[in-house]
């Protein structure tokens, strides 16, 4: 049988760790400070924000949700994240994804100052992923933080194994394709145009999917001789409060030599990392006093 990656004792061990962190910033007068700023009021998104906020407050960190009407215009947005930036009480800002139709083009990622980048959308943090080697930039993209920490804390190595990556975003393909390099995995990142996408998920040593199709990864995609880790990092709402992820898991359990369930998997890792990028951020802050 499989080892099921869940997140739950990940999160109660490292929870412990940032509530020592938050203490010592709070006897230096410090209180961690997040801003999300919620445009709309996108079901899920209202549901991730509010988790950000009691998760942060698990902490001893405050998060204040500026939620802002759906029609917003780009040039008010663009002010409220340049207020949050100029705010020394503030150590994180980020906009919740997606935004409305109308700000698609909207980069909040070129806005923010990449010191209180805590979701690692900024170029500056982007660039930053390709640069180093293990010794990793104070910030980095929640998601594929989540992930390497969940593989860590379960023990599966990364070095040398091959990677397939299913989803080429800017907030989980690319910069987990960077991040995974750095620990020196060999990784292939696919999308809609890949060939043959059976062929390269049955020589992965690790598999990560991250489309947002309800159980798109079923037993054809997996070679049983050789089981594979599998990282589910999508959601896709299949009831109004049920949701599933990329993959088949009851069908792949016995198949497989790992893998993430959802929900309780990748989900809370994410915003794990997200505590952990805001305390590093409010740290540093401290330091450039
Ligand atoms: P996205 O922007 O929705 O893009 C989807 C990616 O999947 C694209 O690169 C697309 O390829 C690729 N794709 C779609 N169908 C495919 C197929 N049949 N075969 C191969 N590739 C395919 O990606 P995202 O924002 O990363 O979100 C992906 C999923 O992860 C969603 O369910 C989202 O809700 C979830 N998510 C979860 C977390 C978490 O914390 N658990 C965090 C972020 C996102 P093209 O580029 O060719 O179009």
């Amino acid at each position: 049988m499989a080892l099921i990656l869940a997140a739950a004792p990940v999160v109660e061990q490292e929870l412990k760790k940032m509530q020592e962190r938050s203490q010592i910033l709070r006897q230096k007068n410090i209180i961690p400070h997040l801003k999300v700023i919620l445009v709309g009021d996108h079901a899920p998104s209202v549901i991730y924000t509010n988790n950000k906020k009691k998760f942060c407050e698990k902490f001893g960190a405050l998060c204040s949700i500026v939620h802002l009407p759906q029609d917003t215009s780009a040039s008010t947005l663009t002010e409220i994240i340049t207020q949050a930036n100029h705010d020394p009480t503030v150590h994180g800002v980020m906009v919740q994804l997606p935004l409305p139709a109308h700000l698609a083009n909207f980069r909040p990622g070129t806005l923010i100052d990449p010191k209180k980048d805590v979701d690692g959308m900024t170029p500056e943090q982007h660039f930053r992923l390709q640069l180093k080697d293990h010794h990793l930039p104070d910030l980095i993209p929640c998601t594929p933080r989540g992930i390497v920490t969940l593989l860590n804390y379960y023990h599966l190595p990364l070095s040398g194994q091959n990677v397939v990556i299913v989803g080429r975003s800017l907030i989980v393909g690319r910069p987990l394709a960077n991040l995974l390099t750095s620990y020196d995995a060999t990784v292939t990142l696919c999308h809609t145009k890949t060939k043959n996408l059976v062929a390269l998920t049955r020589q992965a040593d690790i598999i990560v999917m991250a489309i947002g199709h309800a159980n798109f990864l079923t037993p054809d995609y997996i070679n049983p001789q050789h089981p594979p880790v599998i990282i589910d990092v999508g959601i896709s709402y299949i009831a109004p409060h049920k949701i599933a992820g990329d993959t088949d898991f009851t069908h792949l359990l016995p198949l497989v030599k790992a893998i993430s369930p959802v929900p309780g998997g990748v989900g809370p890792m994410t915003i794990l990392s997200l505590g952990q990028n805001l305390l590093q951020a409010a740290e540093n802050a401290l330091k450039n006093l």
